[in-house]
């Protein structure tokens, strides 16, 4: 077991250099803190105030992620949104989560990056390659995603 600032967590194989930034044992900006949840700027940022939200809880990708983790996340992130988008003077922002090196994951801690989008170039830029909607194979994907939520 490792103690993360409060939080307490099994050791895993999945600690990162995350792990050492929520210990302090790596110096970052940090912006936020509490019991499960951890923020701080990003090293390489998009655009001034892109921010890393993250688990003290060391797991991979978000699927892994427990139900507590989860919900503390989600507490954090509008409040944080909130008072990166008022020290920024921004009101648009993207939030990205990356899961998986084919889907651009670098480092294997889950976290969320709040990228203000300022009226520059700045920020995050997307490539969204769209398609359409086939109907049959949606209802046959429907019925296979609630049957692996039941
Ligand atoms: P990913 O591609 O995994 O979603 O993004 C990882 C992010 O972590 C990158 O934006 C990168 O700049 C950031 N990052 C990687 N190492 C460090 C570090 O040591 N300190 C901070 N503050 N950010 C880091």
């Amino acid at each position: 077991m490792s103690r993360h600032g409060g939080g307490i967590y099994p050791s895993a194989m999945s600690e990162t250099i995350f792990s050492k930034i929520i210990a302090g044992q790596i110096p970052s900006h940090k912006v936020y803190e509490d019991a499960h949840v951890f923020a701080f700027l990003d090293i390489n940022p998009l655009a001034p105030g892109h921010t890393l939200v993250i688990p003290k809880e060391a797991k991979p990708t978000i699927d892994l992620l427990s139900d507590e983790s989860a919900a503390a996340i989600g507490r954090a992130l509008p409040r944080l949104c909130r008072a990166i988008m008022k020290a920024t003077g921004c009101s648009d922002y993207n939030i990205l989560q990356n899961n998986g090196r084919a889907a651009h994951q670098v480092v294997m801690h889950v976290h969320f990056h709040i990228i203000p989008k300022p009226a520059s170039a700045q920020g995050l830029g997307i490539v969204w390659p769209a398609g359409a909607i086939e109907p049959i194979a949606a209802g046959v994907l429907c019925e296979r995603i609630a049957r692996a939520l039941a």
